[in-house]
């Protein structure tokens, strides 16, 4: 295990456990759901997240196209939507921090934050597992509307 800091939170993570878990997950959350908000997220995935967050992916271990989920707030304005979702990781949230509630609280740009709080991972996380949770805009691409 190895600790990493994010501001006031702290987590300890295995990179390479993480990375052992992805290998066993086929796709990501959207694929497995599938509805037209999914289908859109799949479309602008490679516009979701901004570099420092997928070099933050890389170091824990993280495969960029099987987040856990993601949803679908609705509008953020005339030409984006507002999206959030999780990756799970091999690890825990040592120090809790008040990262979470205030990138939670912000109104622009893209946010993310470790968490523990999340349904249920596959089995292939082990018993050790947290997250990092984000929020994104992205364009509505998918020919249904939103
Ligand atoms: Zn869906």
């Amino acid at each position: 295990m190895t600790n990493f800091e994010l501001g006031d939170q702290l987590i300890s993570h295995d990179t390479d456990a993480t990375v052992a878990a992805y290998s066993e997950i086929a796709n990501g959350g959207a694929e497995r759901c599938g509805c037209a908000d999914c289908r859109n997220f799949i479309l602008q995935r490679v516009n979701a997240y901004p570099q420092d967050f997928l070099n933050l992916l890389s170091r824990l271990g993280i495969d960029v196209s099987k987040e856990g989920e993601a949803f679908h707030y609705g509008p953020a304005n005339d030409d984006e939507q507002l999206y959030g979702g999780w990756f799970y990781f091999v690890g825990t949230l040592i120090e809790a921090g008040n990262r979470a509630k205030i990138e939670r609280a912000a109104q622009s740009g893209f946010r993310y934050w470790f968490s523990n709080n999340f349904p249920r991972p596959p089995g292939c996380f082990g018993k050790d597992v947290a997250a990092v949770e984000f929020v994104t805009r992205i364009p509505w691409e998918h020919e249904q509307s939103p």
